[in-house]
């Protein structure tokens, strides 16, 4: 395969009888076809006819979503954020993973995709990182060349419901997105969050007889903004994870009417891209050739992921059992003309204006101060007055001083001449004063002790607070087993209140991305939102409402005291197509179509069907919460054993200071060995318990996560259940006319 900068990966779906004409070779990358030549009555011999293909990199069908991870997007995530965009898009027919890799399995919780994966990666280099990140969201879903903002409407019930997204070119030739939401996600939970409610809109606009994520594409957008410590330097880079619409031709889906019109409208942009992709194969052989970006509006928004300045990635997902070797073969060939594109990817960064200005009133202001401290403080006028506030600080600041705490190259900043003096004077008092009470009182060393004392005292003051909340989450969970914190409880028609409950949690704010950007950067394909100033989307905080215990599967309403006799409904075939779930008989279902509450009870015990992996998820989230606890538990020794050590350290520097006080010996009120190895212990034991409060937080975060798959499984059986409860009152308006014309 020829060099190139964009990377091609092969993922293979599982599957229980692959066809024997398919050969894989993890170690060289390489797959390869061996058919039979269809024998015509002229030929004799049948013959082999040999399809073979390289890629940089096979996932096997064993692969873990982790390993897809890691292998596939997180290099391109280091790049992201260092300021260099990056895509990673899935192609592939219809059913063979593409949505798996990109989001994730519906139910299972080890099952999900590379978007939650590279959101809590992505926080966590955050947090391991000395620079400042800003991360922004967007959600877009492309249906038949129209863009629709999955993020902006919290109670759409079909795609048609969600804002449209425009697409606008400037004169520079560059393309706006307009009207597509930017959502600030200042942390993991606000992220995933937006992943969610974009997740549900997807879900809910999509319907059995549309189905629309397999015939739609969906690009989920991740802007980060960084700023080294201490840089006047902004870099900006986006990541898209795009999930394609399926790849199949229309000849073999066999379909007429709209679903023709629709699968025709999926390849023709497929056919556009192909064109894209093609064009710029000849390019980056020397070929001078039009790009034909702008014939559709997924191919304008990957313009710089295809041939511009962009780190891409395609994951091919492939089927291997005999009857999709066709298409995997067409989708092998798309990859590797994609494979042939030359991308320049480059570092997005500029000086910010607001950064430089703040860094240069920094500077001036220490420059000031400095000026004033050489003139010995006379161009103010006679001393200043320092409120009572000031002196405290520089108490503090002479305390901190005189208890070794500080580096003693540092320099003494106080802040003026007046505050440079009232240090020195307490600095004198505190000498006079050590004098004065002689033994029993070294001021220096109490002045020590009761400045750490302080700071110890307000480091745990702010870790009890964090384990407080934890364990509130905790104990709240524990309390009744309840799945869903971030949901308001409605009734069984409260599919509209579920979901503008899951949007109450993030409320993103929306802004028109052209106006976001208050740079001349608007332009999707180079930039990301602003950071600071009026025109970047403000968070709102997320509710932290939550809700009493309820079945999380029982949509939030009150248990029915009288069980009702339950009408006769034939159970659910595995397998059988969701518009055709069994109806009870006609004279039950005109008494459940007047009471709706009932009709839901009916329908969850007799119709639906929870995925296999529901109980599975309830017991990975038990599990979860007792490892939760445990590390809960564990967080607290560690805290008792720094609250003893500390106050052991706090007694032995006490002696000390009485017996250096004693001998009058200076040197004496250095630390000694016991001292030193009660510090070191302390220090040790705030790594365990960082440790532990890390753990936690990561705790915490996968449970609110299998949380929300709990909550999406949710939605979908109430969407089921407005489908079944449509068809029921159809066959009584059906079973009337009949009466009626009897
Ligand atoms: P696409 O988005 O390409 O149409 P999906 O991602 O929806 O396909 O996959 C079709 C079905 O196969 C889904 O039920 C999905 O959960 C399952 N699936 C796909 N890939 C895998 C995989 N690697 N492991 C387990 N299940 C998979
Ligand atoms: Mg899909």
């Amino acid at each position: 395969m020829p060099a190139s900068n964009i990377k091609v990966f092969l993922r293979i779906r599982p599957c229980a009888k692959p066809s024997p004409a398919f050969q894989a070779e993890e170690e060289r990358g390489a797959v390869s076809f061996e058919l039979e030549r269809q024998a015509s009555d002229v030929e004799v011999n049948n013959q082999k006819l040999s399809h073979n293909f390289r890629f940089d990199g096979i996932l096997p069908m064993a692969i873990t979503q982790e390993q897809v991870l890691n292998m596939v997007a997180k290099p391109v995530i280091d790049d992201v954020l260092s300021g260099v965009n990056g895509t990673i898009f899935a192609y592939g027919q219809t059913g063979s993973g593409k949505t798996f890799t990109i989001t994730g399995g519906p139910t299972r919780y080890e099952d999900r995709g590379l978007i939650p994966r590279t959101i809590a990666y992505m926080f966590e280099c955050f947090r391991r990182s000395d620079a400042q990140y800003k991360m922004y969201i967007s959600y877009l879903e492309i249906y038949q060349d129209t863009g629709y903002d999955l993020l902006r409407e919290d109670s759409a019930q079909k795609l048609e419901d969600l804002p449209k997204v425009q697409l606008r070119e400037d004169d520079d030739g560059h393309f706006h997105l307009r009207n597509l939401s930017v959502n600030t996600a200042a942390s993991q939970e606000d992220a995933l969050n937006l992943l969610f409610l974009g997740d549900t809109n997807r879900v809910v606009a999509e319907t059995p007889m549309n189905d629309a994520s397999t015939r739609s594409h969906c690009l989920f957008i991740i802007w980060v903004e960084s700023t080294p410590p201490g840089s006047d330097v902004v870099r900006r880079s986006k990541l898209h994870l795009v999930d394609l619409a399926g790849s199949e031709r229309v000849s073999r889906t066999g379909v007429e009417g709209k679903l023709l019109n629709e699968a025709k409208a999926i390849n023709l942009s497929l056919h556009y891209l192909e064109r894209v992709i093609v064009a710029l194969h000849a390019r980056s052989q020397g070929k001078q050739m039009h790009v034909p970006y702008r014939d559709s509006m997924m191919t304008s928004v990957l313009r710089d992921s295809l041939g511009g300045n962009c780190k891409t990635t395609m994951v091919a997902c492939s089927a291997v059992e005999a009857s999709n070797i066709d298409e995997t073969i067409s989708t092998c060939r798309f990859a590797q003309r994609v494979a042939q594109i030359k991308n320049d990817a480059k570092i997005n960064e500029e000086l910010d204006p607001t950064l430089l200005i703040a860094r240069l009133k920094r500077e001036a202001a220490e420059l000031r101060q400095e000026l004033s401290v050489a003139r010995g403080g006379v161009d103010g006028g006679g001393e200043e007055a320092l409120t009572p506030e000031d002196v405290e600080q520089c108490r503090a600041l002479v305390l901190q001083y005189v208890s070794r705490k500080v580096d003693p190259k540092e320099p003494f900043v106080c802040g003026s001449v007046g505050r440079l003096r009232c240090s020195f004077r307490i600095l004198r008092d505190l000498c006079n004063g050590a004098r004065r009470t002689g033994g029993t009182g070294d001021s220096a060393a109490q002045a020590g002790l009761e400045a750490e004392a302080s700071k110890l005292r307000l480091e745990i003051a702010q870790r009890d607070q964090e384990i407080g909340v934890m364990v509130q989450m905790l104990s709240k969970q524990r309390g009744g087993g309840d799945s869903r914190p971030f949901i308001m409880s409605e009734g069984p028609a409260g599919l509209t209140q579920a979901i503008s409950a899951a949007a109450s949690v993030t409320a993103p704010s929306q802004t028109d991305l052209s106006t976001t950007c208050p740079t001349s950067q608007t332009d999707l394909s180079t930039t990301c939102p602003a950071a600071g100033g009026g025109a970047s989307p403000e968070r709102q905080q997320p509710s932290s409402e939550q809700q009493p215990p309820t079945d999380p599967l029982a949509g939030g309403q009150q248990p029915i005291s009288q069980p009702a006799p339950k009408p006769k409904v034939a159970p659910r075939i595995p397998g059988q197509p969701r518009n055709q779930l069994p109806l009870p008989p006609v004279a039950d279902a005109a008494a459940l179509l007047l009471d709706q509450e009932r009709a839901f009870e009916v329908f969850k015990q007799t119709v639906y069907r929870p995925p296999e992996s529901f109980e599975e998820n309830k017991s990975l989230l038990k599990e979860k919460i007792s490892q939760a606890k445990a590390i809960g538990d564990g967080a607290n020794q560690v805290r008792t054993g720094i609250n003893q050590a500390k106050a052991q350290l706090e007694r032995l520097r006490m002696e000390r200071a009485v017996t250096a006080a004693n001998q009058n010996e200076a040197s004496a009120l250095e630390d000694g060995p016991e001292e030193l190895a009660e510090v070191q212990k302390i220090d040790h034991l705030k790594g365990a318990y960082r440790e532990r409060t890390a753990d936690l937080r990561r705790v915490k975060s996968e449970v609110e996560q299998i949380q929300r798959l709990l909550e999406q499984n949710r939605v979908k059986m109430q969407k089921e259940f407005e489908q079944w409860f449509v068809a029921l009152r159809k066959q009584a308006e059906l079973s009337k006319l009949d009466d009626g014309t009897k």
